[in-house]
């Protein structure tokens, strides 16, 4: 009996690795950027006027699952919708994705790094919409710049859809991605380890912004504001952003997994948090800055990336909101 448990896990690893050769660890490749205080826009002209902006909310994938699941002190008779999707800002003339939710090449990816044990806990609904295959659709040019809040596999799986773009993460992502071994809570190469991607590392010169001690003003206009937001990985940012017509969004990534989780104040359900929060005191702590954040500014909507609830009031792609 030993023995079979023994061949089944080889057989198990041997399937991991062979899923796994396609790909370079990112250790091995020189493609990431040295830190530089690099802007992704750095090099726009500067017109005088103001740029109009908008927001586009992109879903790639929704399913229901019991509130409980998600939030803390989340009721047990409620479903949410957990949504799996991208942003994207659309400032004059450029494009800028905040993640990009799940891509065309997700059954693969995940039938080669999701662990059998995760499997029950971590899945998506088919089918697919890619962003990729929706601006397509709608006959947009594809963003030339993607911001990863993380570098978690529902947020970086449409990389690979867009190969031409420049990726913006943190140095402690970085950091994070080039340590990985892979698994349900890391990086997965088959999404990150491409020797090709355009890796950039973002960096926070601007001073504090709304609470936060460092940012960066992404077009100069204070419009589009990065900032970090370490917790559910050490690397994670959050992005706020002022459309055209005034109205101001945060998103935070997996901060939060759903809005509920400002009215608890408890942040995501404790099973959940025990398994994909990286530090779990520093997850809490930045909870507790953004609930405070939301009371002391009633106009500012928070957007978590999975609660597909709040995203579909808000207008999903191929509507724009400005
Ligand atoms: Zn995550």
């Amino acid at each position: 009996m030993k023995r079979r448990y023994l061949v089944a896990l080889g057989l198990a690893a041997a399937a991991v690795a062979v899923g796994m050769m396609p790909y370079s660890r990112v250790t091995s490749t020189s493609s990431f950027a040295s830190g530089t205080a690099l802007r992704p826009f750095a090099g726009a002209p500067a017109s005088g006027q103001p740029a109009p902006v908008s927001l586009a909310i992109v879903r790639t994938s929704a399913k229901p699952v019991n509130e409980a699941l998600v939030v803390a002190g989340g009721s047990l008779s409620r479903q949410v919708t957990v949504s799996m999707s991208g942003f994207v800002i659309r400032h004059g003339e450029h494009l800028l994705a905040f993640d990009l939710g799940l891509g065309s090449q997700i059954d693969r990816q995940y039938g080669a790094e999701m662990p059998m044990w995760a499997r029950p806990t971590f899945s998506y609904a088919r089918p697919v919409d890619p962003l990729a295959a929706q601006f397509a659709r709608a006959g947009q040019p594809l963003p030339e710049e993607v911001l990863l809040s993380h570098s978690h596999w529902d947020h970086g799986s449409g990389l690979e859809d867009i190969p031409k773009a420049r990726v913006w993460v943190s140095g402690p992502e970085l950091d994070l991605i080039r340590a990985s071994h892979g698994g349900a809570g890391q990086p997965w190469m088959s999404q990150v380890g491409r020797p090709d991607i355009r890796w950039e590392t973002l960096t926070f010169p601007d001073g504090p912004w709304m609470g936060f001690d460092r940012s960066l003003d992404v077009f100069g206009d204070k419009s589009v504001v990065v900032v970090p937001m370490p917790g559910h990985t050490p690397g994670s940012v959050g992005l706020f952003v002022t459309v055209s017509s005034g109205r101001r969004f945060l998103l935070v990534g997996d901060a939060l997994w759903n809005a509920g989780e400002l009215r608890e104040g408890q942040g995501k359900s404790s099973a959940a948090s025990m398994i994909v929060d990286g530090d779990r005191a520093q997850t809490a702590a930045m909870v507790r800055q953004l609930v405070r954040l939301a009371r002391d500014n009633p106009g500012l909507t928070i957007i978590p990336a999975h609660d597909g609830d709040l995203q579909a009031r808000l207008g999903l792609f191929p509507r724009w909101i400005d």
